[in-house]
C-alpha cells in the first residue's frame, strides 16, 4: 500500500507538470480498493484517538482543487469514521475586509489545529498563489514572495508539532466539464453551480501554471504534496486515506504512561 500511494508524492525540488500527471488511478482493483479503505477509514479514527490521547502531534490537512474537483466529498468519504470532536474542517471563501487587511497568513493561522486535533482546510493560503496570481489580485511582487513566506511558516508550524499533508486532487478540463454540467443538469446539485466556475475554468491554463509552481515551490519534507489522480472516486478516496494512515503511523505515537497503577483500584 505505502508504495502504491508514494508515487503521488512530490519530492522536495522536483519540478512537477500537472498535465503529464495523470488524473485517473491505477494500480489497484474497486472492489479491494473499497474493502481496504473501511479499515483504513476505522484505523484513522484510532489514529486520532490516539494522537488526542498522546497530546504531542496535530495533523493539518490541506485540500485543493480546481472546481469540482471532489474535495467536499472526499472529506465526507475520508473522514467518515473519525470522531466528530477530534476533527475539524474549515473552508476558506475570499477574504473579509478585515482578513484583507492583515497579511494573507494571519487568518489562515488562527484556524491551525491544536494538539490532538485532525484539521482540514477546504482551500487554503494556496489560493493566496493560486486564484490571487490568476486573477491579479494582489501585485507580483506581492505574491511572488508569498512561496518562501508559505514554506517559514509551514516548517514553523512543523517543528512545533504540527504534521502537515498537502494534497491536490487532479482531474481534467474535461472531466470539470462534466461534473459541472452534472450540476446544471440535477435539480439536486443546481445550487452547487455557480456562473464563476465558468469563469474559472476560462482561466484553466493559467491555475495548471499557478499550481506547478506553488507545488514544486513548496512541496518538502515535512510538509509534501501529493497529487491524487481524482476522476475516480474510489480510488481517490482510497489513497488520500492511505497517505493519512502512512503518516500518522509513522509517528510512533504512544499512549501516555500510567500515572496510577489499576490493580489497586476496584470499581463497585
Ligand atoms: P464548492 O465546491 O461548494 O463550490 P468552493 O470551495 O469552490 O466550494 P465557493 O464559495 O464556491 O467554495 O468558492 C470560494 C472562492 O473563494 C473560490 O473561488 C476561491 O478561489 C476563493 N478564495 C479563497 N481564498 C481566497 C483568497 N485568499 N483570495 C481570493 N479568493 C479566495
Ligand atoms: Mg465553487
Amino acid at each position: 500500500m505505502k508504495h502504491l500511494v508514494d508515487r503521488h508524492r512530490i519530492k522536495p525540488k522536483s519540478r512537477v507538470d500537472l498535465n503529464k500527471i495523470p488524473t485517473r488511478g491505477d494500480g489497484i482493483d474497486k472492489d479491494k480498493a473499497h474493502h481496504q479503505l473501511q479499515k483504513m477509514a476505522k484505523e484513522l479514527a484510532d489514529l486520532q484517538e490516539l494522537m488526542y490521547a498522546e497530546n504531542k502531534h496535530a495533523l493539518l490537512i490541506v485540500l485543493q482543487a480546481m472546481d469540482a474537483g471532489g474535495k467536499d466529498s472526499t472529506i465526507r468519504e475520508v473522514l467518515s469514521q473519525v470522531n466528530p470532536q477530534g476533527c475539524r474542517v474549515h473552508s476558506f471563501k475570499g477574504p473579509s475586509s478585515l482578513e484583507r487587511s492583515h497579511d494573507f497568513l494571519w487568518r489562515i493561522h488562527k484556524e491551525t489545529p491544536e494538539r490532538g486535533m485532525i484539521c482540514v482546510f477546504n482551500r487554503s493560503h494556496y489560493e493566496d498563489v493560486g486564484i490571487v496570481r490568476v486573477k491579479e489580485l494582489a501585485p507580483d511582487v506581492v505574491w511572488k514572495k508569498r512561496y518562501d513566506h508559505i514554506n517559514a511558516f509551514e516548517k514553523m508550524l512543523s517543528d512545533e508539532g504540527t504534521t502537515i499533508v498537502k494534497f491536490f486532487l487532479h482531474i481534467s478540463k474535461d472531466y470539470q466539464k462534466l461534473r459541472l454540467q452534472r450540476r446544471l443538469d440535477r435539480a439536486d446539485k443546481l445550487w452547487k453551480f455557480s456562473p464563476d466556475d465558468l469563469a474559472e475554468r476560462g482561466r484553466w491554463d493559467a491555475y495548471m501554471k499557478a499550481y506547478n509552481e506553488a507545488i514544486s515551490r513548496c512541496t518538502t519534507k515535512d510538509a509534501p504534496w501529493y497529487v491524487i489522480p481524482s476522476e475516480r472516486r474510489w480510488y481517490r478516496d482510497w489513497a488520500v486515506t492511505s497517505v493519512l494512515v502512512n503518516t500518522l503511523r509513522g509517528l510512533k505515537m504512544k499512549y501516555p504512561e500510567p500515572t496510577i497503577d489499576p490493580t489497586k483500584f476496584t470499581v463497585e
